[in-house]
C-alpha cells in the first residue's frame, strides 16, 4: 500500500545521512568511492562525465530554473487569479455537502475526480479509510505534498451570508470550521504549478491528500504510520483562518490522545431487583467525577473534555454497558501520555468501585505541531507579495454583523497582514491538529488563509457564515497564490529543500524523537459519525450546490449578499 515513486528512489528522512544536510554530501560520497575497486572508480568517472555532458546540453537541470523563479511565480499567481471562478465553485460545492469525518463521500469523490481529470493518479482508500486518497502527478524530486481537511462540524448547518443562526437543515452538520475551503485551495495551486511544470519540463512530484476526520484527529497519524510521507520532501498544509499567515517552530496549542472507555456491568430491573445489577453508567459517572477532582492537580496548560457516548437505554433497566469519550490535551507528547496513564488508572478505579469491567480504545491522536523555519520563511516572502484580499463594503458589513451576533468586537475583516509567526516565548495551550504527526515526519508548515471572520468562537454556526461567500472565495485565491508561489520556490531552488531538512535534523529533531501514539495494530475509528450522517445526508442532498444551474451557492439558496436587514429586526 505504500506508494512508490515510479521513476526514482530518494532517501527517506530515516536513511538520509546527516552529511546530506550539512553540505558535505559530495565529499563524503567521493571518500567512499575512493575505498572501492579501481573498476568501479572508473565506471563512476565515466558516469560522471556522461552526466556532465548530458546536463551541459540539457535545459532541465533544476539550477537552470532558479533564474526564472520570479517570472514563474508571477505566472502561477496570475493563473490562480484566472481560476477564481472555478475555485469558488469547488468551495461552494464542498460547503453544500456538509459531511462529518469518515463520511466525506461526496466531498472526497468530487475533489479526487477533478484531480483525475487533470492527470493525477489517485490511490483510494488509503490507511483503510474509505474517504481518504492520495493523488500524485509528475516525477522526480522534489516531492511536494499538499494537504487540507475536508470534514464538517455537528449541528453547524448554516446559511452562508446570513449573520444570525439560520440553519440550512436544522440540527444537521455544517462547515462551522471552514474545512470546505482547503482542498479547493490546494487543487487550484497544484493545477497552476502543474501547467508551468509541464511547459518548462521542470522535474518534481506533486501529491495531494485530504485530511479526513480532522475533527476526530482521525487519520494523519495513520497516513504517517503507513508510509504515505516516506518519500515526501516538503509538506504544505493549508487551514482556514482570518488572516494570511504562517508560523515556524513549536506552534501554539496542544497535541492530544482521544480515548473512549467502555464499562460492562450487569442489567437488572431497576425497580424490582436493583441489587442484582451492576451499573456501567455509575462507572462512567464515577470516572468523570474522579477526573474532575483530578483536574485541579494537573497542569493548567492541559485541556481535557468528554462526552458520554453510551449511557444506557431506559431508566428501569440497569445499564449493562456505558461509554465515555475523552480528549486529553497537553503541549508535549510526554504530558499527553501522562494524562492518558492517569485517566487509565481513574477508569480502573471507577470499575473497581462498581464491580464492572473496563476496556478502552484510541479513537484519534495528534502530536503537538512543529513547523519548519525554512519553509515558513520562504512562504512568508510570498505572503508579503500577495497580501490580504481587497474586501468589499459588503464583505466588511457581513463580518461586523456576524461579530455583533456572537458578541465579539466589531472590527470587521483583517486589513493588516500578520507577522511571520515565531515560537511563543512561553507555551500557549489550545486546540490540536493531527498535522502535528506529519510535521515530525517531514518539513511541514501550515498556511493559514483569510476565508473567515476574526473573533468567532470556532466549531460554531457563525464560523460557517463566510464560508460560501466572496470572503471565503477571495481568501482561498490569495492562499492558493501563496501556495503555488512557494511550490515554485522549492521546485526551482533545490538548496531550499536541503536547508529545510537541515533545520529538521539539526534543530527540530535534535532533542525530540517522534513516537507515534498509535500502535501498528490500531485502526482508524471509521465507525464514528455513522448514525448522524445516516440521519442527515438525505435531508442535505436537496441542498447540494448545482453549479450548472446557479452562479453561486448564495444564488441557489436565494440569499441576497449580505443579508443584513433581518439582522436588525
Ligand atoms: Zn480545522
Amino acid at each position: 500500500m505504500i506508494p512508490t515513486p515510479a521513476q526514482y528512489t530518494r532517501p527517506t528522512p530515516q536513511n538520509r545521512s546527516p552529511d546530506n544536510h550539512t553540505g558535505q554530501s559530495s565529499g563524503s560520497q567521493l571518500r567512499s568511492t575512493a575505498a572501492v575497486t579501481p573498476d568501479i572508480q572508473l565506471s563512476v568517472i565515466v558516469t560522471l562525465l556522461m552526466m556532465m555532458a548530458y546536463f551541459a546540453g540539457s535545459p532541465v537541470t533544476a539550477q537552470s530554473f532558479s533564474s526564472k523563479t520570479g517570472q514563474l511565480k508571477s505566472e502561477v499567481a496570475e493563473k490562480v487569479q484566472q481560476n477564481h471562478k472555478q475555485t469558488s465553485i469547488m468551495v461552494d460545492k464542498v460547503f453544500s455537502f456538509a459531511e462529518l469525518g469518515f463520511h466525506e463521500k461526496e466531498t472526497s469523490a468530487y475533489l479526487s475526480s477533478i484531480l483525475e481529470e487533470h492527470g493525477f493518479d489517485v490511490e483510494y482508500g488509503i490507511s483503510g479509510v474509505e474517504t481518504a486518497w492520495l493523488a500524485r502527478w509528475g516525477s522526480g524530486e522534489p516531492v511536494i505534498a499538499l494537504g487540507s481537511d475536508i470534514d464538517g462540524i455537528p449541528k453547524a448547518s448554516q446559511k452562508p451570508g446570513v449573520p444570525w443562526h439560520d440553519p440550512i437543515v436544522e440540527g444537521a452538520p455544517g462547515h462551522g470550521e471552514g474545512h470546505n475551503s482547503g482542498v479547493p485551495l490546494n487543487i487550484t495551486a497544484a493545477l497552476a504549478v502543474k501547467e508551468v511544470m509541464e511547459r518548462e519540463n521542470i522535474p518534481g512530484t506533486l501529491i495531494l491528500w485530504p485530511g479526513v476526520a480532522e475533527e476526530q484527529l482521525g487519520t494523519k497519524a495513520y497516513y504517517t504510520r503507513d508510509g504515505y510521507f516516506d518519500d515526501v520532501d516538503i509538506t504544505i498544509f493549508t487551514h482556514v483562518s482570518s488572516n494570511l499567515s504562517v508560523t515556524w517552530g513549536d506552534a501554539p496549542g496542544t497535541g492530544l490522545i482521544s480515548v473512549e472507555y467502555t464499562f460492562e456491568g450487569e442489567a437488572a430491573h431497576s425497580g424490582g431487583s436493583p441489587w442484582r445489577g451492576r451499573s456501567a453508567l455509575d462507572a462512567v459517572m464515577l470516572m468523570e467525577t474522579g477526573w474532575n477532582y483530578r483536574r485541579e492537580h494537573i497542569h493548567p496548560l492541559t485541556r481535557s473534555h468528554s462526552i458520554v457516548t453510551e449511557g444506557g437505554d431506559q431508566p428501569n433497566v440497569v445499564p449493562s454497558r456505558a461509554s465515555i469519550w475523552y480528549f486529553f490535551r497537553d503541549i508535549t507528547y510526554e504530558g499527553i501520555m501522562d494524562l492518558y496513564e492517569t485517566a487509565n488508572r481513574t477508569a480502573e478505579g471507577a470499575a473497581l468501585m462498581t464491580d464492572t469491567e473496563v476496556s478502552s480504545r484510541i479513537l484519534g491522536s495528534a502530536w503537538p505541531r512543529h513547523f519548519n523555519k525554512v519553509v515558513a520563511e520562504t512562504m512568508y516572502n510570498n505572503i508579503e507579495t500577495v497580501g490580504l484580499p481587497e474586501w468589499s463594503e459588503d464583505d466588511q458589513a457581513l463580518a461586523r454583523a456576524v461579530q455583533a451576533s456572537v458578541g465579539s468586537s466589531q472590527n470587521g475583516l483583517a486589513t493588516k497582514l500578520s507577522d511571520l509567526g515565531s515560537p511563543p516565548s512561553s507555551p500557549i495551550s489550545g486546540g490540536s491538529d493531527d498535522i502535528g504527526d506529519v510535521s515530525w515526519k517531514v518539513p511541514t508548515v501550515t498556511l493559514r488563509y483569510p476565508s473567515n471572520i476574526p473573533g468567532l468562537p470556532g466549531h460554531h454556526w457563525s464560523n460557517a457564515v463566510s464560508m460560501a461567500t466572496p470572503i471565503a472565495h477571495k481568501g482561498v485565491t490569495a492562499g492558493a497564490q501563496v501556495a503555488a508561489m512557494t511550490i515554485i520556490d522549492f521546485l526551482t531552488n533545490p538548496e531550499l529543500v536541503e536547508q529545510a531538512w537541515d533545520y529538521y535534523h539539526d534543530v527540530q529533531t535534535a532533542e525530540v524523537t517522534y513516537t507515534p501514539m498509535i500502535s501498528e495494530e490500531d485502526k482508524p475509528a471509521t465507525h464514528l459519525n455513522t448514525q448522524i450522517m445516516e440521519e442527515y445526508r438525505p435531508l442535505l442532498e436537496p441542498y447540494y450546490f448545482d453549479e450548472t444551474r446557479y452562479d453561486s451557492y448564495l444564488e441557489q439558496l436565494g440569499i441576497t449578499y449580505p443579508a443584513l436587514e433581518q439582522a436588525e429586526r
